[in-house]
């Protein structure tokens, strides 16, 4: 069956996807005579839809993936998907709410029961749009964050870092939101820029007549105030420190402290502390022994522990009601338009509040010193390696790690208390931390246990994600334990820069700490959890923004896979994407990877009319050497840089210079080039033989530039490959070695005599063009001798010159004068002439050429002119005057070459 005129992306992205995944093909197994070559996949939120992130770093993956199973390795994608906690949690509750329930009507055993059936039924509508991409992940391998048996090594690591002495439960002020009724972690706030107001408070002295003045954006926190600070070398208040103030509206005793963290140019200099309601206060409160007074209960409304006046009150609420009474009491005085930075949960918006409250904490100094030494060693890579800076300094500043959740939807906590009331046993009161579910109190024997309300933070089960995919420690009862010691660590990890801290340094931690239990050994190469990190782009639309939903900047990447196809949007965005950089990216630019994959399939089709027509010699182990020329060994030559380009570009990450190199070699090489060139050959009086040499090495270095491309394009490649030649039923080009670089082949004075013909070839295409030569007319053409000489074999490549430029004659001159009405170039330093007497009417073409000087002339100066005008520049948006500008330019050039071919016909 002959290809179709154009390749149609929706029915053979179908087709091949199903037949790669029923084959078997993206399945890795352990094997001994292979190495591995292994990625897990940043595991989406069971919740998510595709979006461009996903799809640039999913399809960086395949591209990883896909390369080295076609270079020999044992390649392994592991896939999977994250429980979310509050994300999912979320959903549900919003579908309750839709039935007018919360999920306090429900409980939390039946609440959860729903969220694993809502789970059933949308949580695999993320992995169904990333086989849309493409993807060649392991599917047989997915595992979900909350799989039984991942869920059993949260429980492990849980338990062994408590053993270990690196979890404790504390009070601690942490980010709360009082909507969720949960701590969210640092990530999962988002800071604004907000119009508040400063509020100068005066707080009287108690020894004295006179009061000191603090500036706070938050009065009604006041009412949780336990002191107040100076800086200690700030001189104006040396004589306070050690005094007592006054809370106003309170009336409680204030000692006054000197501490390092205060900012002496903040405000007045002095600083009240209200140690239960910022992470800042809470460190000073506890360096001086302040009391942390909460005042809010989990609605963030003010409790007991405040004056009765404001109990009840919600804070902003409250807020108005403090400020009022402190005018009223004239402790205010002044208010000032302050912006300052306010954070909002992620998920809902509501302003966070830092609050005091009990939660388990990880000690991350231990597990952070190891984990910063393997990177500053390099035994692992980050690419870009800028990272590396900003990965040490968080890593020599790292704050210990909340991670428990007041949430339903996640991993249980592992700790049991004892509820037995009549036991007087102190052993009753301490926390039961067990793998297993405890049936009675281990002092007291009583069975009335109570389990920890909280559940963790999601990011306890994914920094165990390398192995956890593995089923640690499970791995012996489920038979992955070879899987894991062969799997293990991985190669590379794909993954946005913004979750270096949150997950990136956590596995590494987690690889450092628990590697020894499964790979036997300490050492930290081989406990780390990858070797490379691959840090991708942040994608921008074209005017430099972030893409957002909210700013309905970001197009969906179904949709482009609807409209263009997925080889197309893969491979435009990996053109799009150079290593550490930002992409400007939109949906039109998305044409460049359409046009391509149509390229290459007239290539292909080309290649199979003529061998319909011609026939193909038997082919000789990849490459027919019968009847080279210089077009054959340049072809060969480039096909082998190409295939070195790759191999260097992978070991780089450098993907951009690849897609690059290999759009580089099959478009213009192959395609506009060498197709060109043995077209000729093809069709002219050449023996049948070499005829069908000719066809078969076509087949033969296309066959490799799609091989080269598969990776990239998957599609399309695969498509054509079959069409090529006959596959077995079981074959895939997926599965074809990739092939080595024969650096024998690679001959660059072949390659730098070649592109001297082209650049040639295009000159006198332009001449031919510009004087408006019909394709039907042959032209004469004298080369003038330089120093590069070039001149000296250009009789070889005669032939080229006469089929691709109509050059009938070329004669080489040592000097002489310029040939009369010629036009002329100059090419790598050598001068060439064309003589147009006798082809073109000079008169007739002089006429036209003033013509159109004067016509573009007359644009020039009024497009000149209106950029010259204030009012229009000052107006017009500034995509208007760019575009203005760009056309300025290209009519003055226009304009020159006009005058450049009337002055030729003059001469
Ligand atoms: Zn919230
Ligand atoms: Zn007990």
């Amino acid at each position: 069956m002959p290809l179709s005129k154009t390749y149609e992306p929706k029915q053979t992205q179908e087709q091949w996807y199903r037949f790669w995944e029923d084959h078997g093909l993206f399945r890795a197994t352990v094997n001994p005579q292979k190495q591995p070559y292994t990625i897990v996949i940043p595991p989406p939120n069971v919740t998510g839809v595709l979006h461009m992130g996903h799809m640039l770093n999913n399809t960086l993956q395949d591209v990883f993936i896909r390369f080295r199973r076609m270079m020999g390795f044992e390649a392994c994608w592991i896939p999977g998907t994250d429980h979310a906690g509050i994300a999912t949690q979320n959903v549900v509750e919003r579908s309750l709410m839709k039935d007018g329930m919360s999920r306090h009507d429900l409980g939390r055993e039946e609440f959860v029961r729903r969220t694993w059936e809502w789970r059933a039924k949308y949580g695999g509508v993320i992995t169904e749009q990333l086989r849309k991409l493409g993807v060649s992940c392991d599917w047989d391998r997915e595992k979900f964050t909350m799989d039984e048996t991942l869920s059993g090594a949260v429980r492990e690591v849980f338990v062994r870092l408590y053993e270990d002495g690196l979890i404790y439960k504390g009070k601690y002020v942490i980010n709360w939101c009082p909507k969720d009724h949960t701590a969210i972690s640092d990530d999962e706030v988002t800071f604004a820029e907000t119009n508040g107001n400063l509020y100068h408070i005066r707080y009287p002295l108690k020894a004295s007549q006179s009061s000191v003045t603090v500036a706070t954006t938050r009065p009604e926190t006041m009412l949780g105030d336990s002191g107040l600070a100076v800086h200690p070398g700030d001189d104006r208040y040396k004589n306070l420190i050690g005094q007592t103030a006054v809370l106003p509206l309170v009336g409680r005793e204030l000692p006054i402290v000197a501490d390092e963290y205060v900012d002496p140019a903040f405000g007045t200099g002095i600083v009240k502390v209200t140690p239960a309601h910022d992470p800042n206060d809470f460190a000073i409160g506890g360096r001086h022994k302040l009391e942390q007074i909460n005042i809010f209960d989990i609605s963030a409304r003010v409790n007991d522990a405040a004056p009765e006046a404001y109990r009840g009150l919600d804070r902003f609420a409250a807020r108005e009601r403090v400020v009022q009474d402190l005018e009223e009491q004239g402790f205010l005085e002044k208010t000032e338009p302050h912006v300052h930075n306010v954070g909002r949960c992620y998920r809902c918006d509501t302003v966070i509040e830092p609050y005091l409250s009990d939660q388990w904490f990880v000690k991350m100094a231990p597990l952070a010193a190891p984990a910063l030494d393997v990177v500053l060693k390099g035994h692992i890579r980050f690419h870009p390696d800028r990272w590396t800076k900003v990965y040490e300094h968080w890593m020599t500043n790292i704050r210990d790690w909340c991670i428990s959740r007041q949430l339903w939807w996640g991993h249980r906590i592992p700790v049991w208390y004892c509820t037995n009331g009549e036991s007087n046993k102190p052993e009753c009161t301490r926390p039961i931390v067990s793998r297993t579910t405890p049936q009675h109190c281990p002092s007291c024997k009583s069975t009335a246990l109570r389990q920890d309300e909280d559940v963790l933070d999601t990011w306890f089960s994914a920094w165990l994600w390398p192995f956890s995919v593995h089923d640690w420690p499970e791995q012996e009862r489920t038979g992955k334990s070879a899987d894991l010691r062969y799997f293990y660590p991985t190669s590379t990890l794909v993954t946005a820069p913004d979750i270096i801290f949150f997950w990136v340094a956590r596995m590494i931690m987690s690889g450092l700490k628990f590697g020894p239990t499964f790979t036997g050994t300490s050492s930290p190469e081989k406990n780390i959890p990858f070797r490379d990190v691959y840090f991708t782009s942040i994608i921008r639309d074209e005017k430099g923004r972030k893409m957002s939903k909210s700013l309905g900047n970001s197009p969906e990447p179904l949709d482009l896979i609807e409209e263009y196809g997925a080889d197309a949007v893969r491979f435009t965005i990996l053109y799009l994407s150079p290593l550490g950089q930002d992409v400007f990216y939109s949906r039109e630019k998305n044409d460049l990877g359409r046009n391509f994959a149509n390229k290459i399939w007239n290539a292909g089709r080309f290649l199979l009319m003529n061998k319909d027509q011609i026939g193909e010699a038997p082919t000789q182990g990849g490459l027919n050497k019968d009847h080279m020329d210089l077009a054959d060994r340049w072809i060969v030559s480039r096909y082998n840089s190409t295939v070195k380009d790759v191999v260097n570009g992978l070991d780089e990450f450098e993907v951009n210079k690849i897609s690059k190199s290999i759009y580089g070699f099959l478009w213009h090489d192959f395609c506009d080039w060498y197709v060109e060139m043995v077209k000729s050959r093809l069709y002219g009086g050449e023996p049948e033989a070499v005829k069908q040499a000719v066809v078969s090495r076509a087949f033969d270095i296309f066959e490799g530039g799609l091989r080269l491309l598969h990776p990239l394009m998957p599609f399309v490649t695969e498509e054509l490959w079959h069409n090529l030649r006959n596959r077995g039923p079981e074959e895939s080009i997926m599965r074809a070695p990739l092939g080595v670089a024969n650096e024998s082949l690679i001959d660059l004075r072949v390659e730098s005599e070649m592109s001297f013909v082209q650049q040639m070839i295009e000159a006198i295409r332009t001449i031919r063009g510009e004087m408006r030569l019909p394709p039907s007319t042959e032209i004469e053409v004298i080369m003038r001798k330089g120093s590069s000489q070039r001149s000296d074999g250009i009789h070889e490549y005669l032939g080229y010159l006469q089929r691709l430029a109509r050059v009938r004659k070329l004669t080489v001159q040592e000097s002489g004068p310029r040939p009369p009405q010629s036009a002329s170039a100059i090419v790598e330093g050598e001068e060439i002439f064309i003589p147009l007497e006798g082809l073109i009417d000079p008169e007739v073409e002089k006429t036209r050429l003033s013509k159109e000087i004067e016509r573009i002339s007359g644009m020039l100066s009024g497009t000149r002119k209106k950029l010259e005008n204030n009012g229009f520049l000052d107006r017009a948006p500034e995509e208007i005057v760019r575009k203005e500008r760009e056309k300025m330019e290209s009519l003055a050039l226009t304009l020159e070459k006009l005058e450049r071919n009337l002055k030729t016909l003059i001469s």
